[in-house]
């Protein structure tokens, strides 16, 4: 979204005449910041063999994992829908990896029927896919080096948040032991470090981390390093130089090759980095107030739409796309969510009106896909932004579709007055 004169547009199309088309609230994507992420993203880590999996959990929408297929990515799928979903726009079996968390076995037969990649995160799970496929179906296992990490403080730090996930580095051995017992064939190791990486400074030393745990396996084709890239949500955020990280990591590898005697794969899962930028929420000013402390402005969207500032704190910058020019105030903006819903609290913007349109940046990635029906209300309709057009890529929600899986039951107004009745007597 770029200002011109005295209006904003994306691909040189009004930001209010997309809204006025569409409607608000609404999801736009503009596919042209995609491309551009992940030509960023290759050109970082050019001249490495490496594959880019774009996890598709950030951002679902059938048509953005389409243009991924489009523009040559891989997939990262955590549930059988996921797998699903890549398949029917395209993607290639042996281009997808499941990496799901806590699921029931029934659930990797099905991905190994599908022909996808595996990824184990749990031995239960290993040992079960270990007995039942032996040699014939080679899998990934994702490592949670926290225990290796002991040492470094910072490290500690680091992966500490996600020890939930992965098999912890102290059970390699029991790894190894499935290996020699039923001839599992272990030819990828992830690690995936959640949405921390800041500095080059860290992705470094978690890269060195992977490369110790990844010595420890002997067939490794590939190392996939999982996502977590973050991407800049205001100016001054510590912004990490994605070439940067391209140039250490580089360095690593050859070290890394050269003592395991053999090359490797490298796979990355972007989600965040390659979506995040492309989408906007808009969204219209509906009320305006002062509650003799504070100056609200109520919108028509709400944390059921996008959840980040509510459940994570996340920054998401705010621009009234209708009065850019108007004088500076300090804005709580809010939802219509019936409990506290805020999108920012007590932030300076140009001077905001009913019936104004703000446009919440950083949207495309954890946005509509952790948006709900809550209070409600009907989910956005999605907008991609693709050579100048704008296109529809979901429909905003029905009343129908609210109620379309319920079943209303009938009941017996005697035995329920009777039991009432019951109950008020023991109180
Ligand atoms: C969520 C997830 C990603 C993507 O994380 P981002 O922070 O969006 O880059 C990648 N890999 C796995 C296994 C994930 O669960």
């Amino acid at each position: 979204m770029k200002r011109v004169d005295n209006h904003f547009e994306i691909q040189g199309i009004k930001v209010d005449k997309i809204c006025q088309e569409f409607g608000t609230p609404l999801y736009v994507y503009d596919a042209d910041t995609i491309v551009g992420q992940l030509s960023k993203f290759r050109k970082a880590f050019e001249g490495v063999d490496f594959k880019v999996k774009y996890a598709c959990k950030a951002l679902t929408n059938l048509s953005i994992v389409k243009l991924m297929k489009t523009l040559g990515t891989g997939l990262d799928t955590v549930s059988i829908p996921e797998v699903k979903m890549g398949l029917s726009v395209g993607f290639e079996p042996e281009e997808i990896i499941f990496t799901p968390n806590a699921v029931d076995f029934s659930e990797i037969e099905e991905a190994v029927e599908l022909g996808v990649h595996i990824n184990i995160e749990n031995m239960s799970n290993l040992e079960r896919f270990a007995k039942k496929y032996g040699n014939t179906k080679p899998c990934c296992v994702r490592m949670n080096p926290f225990i290796m990490a002991e040492s470094n403080s910072e490290k500690v730090e680091w992966w500490h948040k996600q020890s939930k996930f992965g098999i912890s580095i102290k059970q390699i051995d029991d790894v190894k032991e499935l290996v020699k017992e039923y001839g599992l064939v272990i030819n990828g190791i992830h690690i995936h470090s959640s949405s921390v990486i800041m500095n080059p400074e860290i992705f470094i030393k978690g890269v060195q981390n992977v490369f110790e745990v990844a010595e420890r396996f002997e067939n490794l084709d590939y190392i996939d390093f999982g996502g977590g890239i973050k991407v800049l949500h205001k100016e001054d955020d510590e912004i990490i130089n994605i070439f940067d990280l391209g140039k250490g990591l580089k360095e690593e590898l050859a070290k890394f090759e050269e003592r395991y005697g053999k090359k490797v794969q490298l796979w990355f899962e972007p989600g965040r980095f390659l979506v995040s930028d492309s989408g906007t929420l808009f969204t219209e000013v509906k009320i305006r107030k002062n509650n003799g402390h504070r100056e609200f402005a109520g919108t028509d969207s709400g944390f059921n739409q996008l959840i980040r500032p509510m459940m994570y704190d996340a920054y998401h910058e705010i621009v009234n796309t209708s009065n850019p020019d108007g004088e500076e105030q300090m804005y709580t903006i809010v939802g219509n969510i019936c409990e506290i819903d805020n999108f920012a609290v007590d932030r300076n913007m140009p001077e905001i009106r009913e019936g104004d349109i703000l446009a919440i940046k950083n949207a495309g990635a954890y946005g509509y896909s952790m948006a709900s029906n809550y209070n409600s209300r009907m989910r956005p309709a999605e907008v991609m932004i693709v050579n100048g057009e704008a296109k529809l890529v979901r429909k905003r929600d029905t009343y129908e579709d609210l109620v379309k899986n319920q079943i209303v039951i009938d009941f017996d107004k005697e035995s329920l007055d009777q039991k009432h009745q019951e109950l008020t007597e023991t109180l």
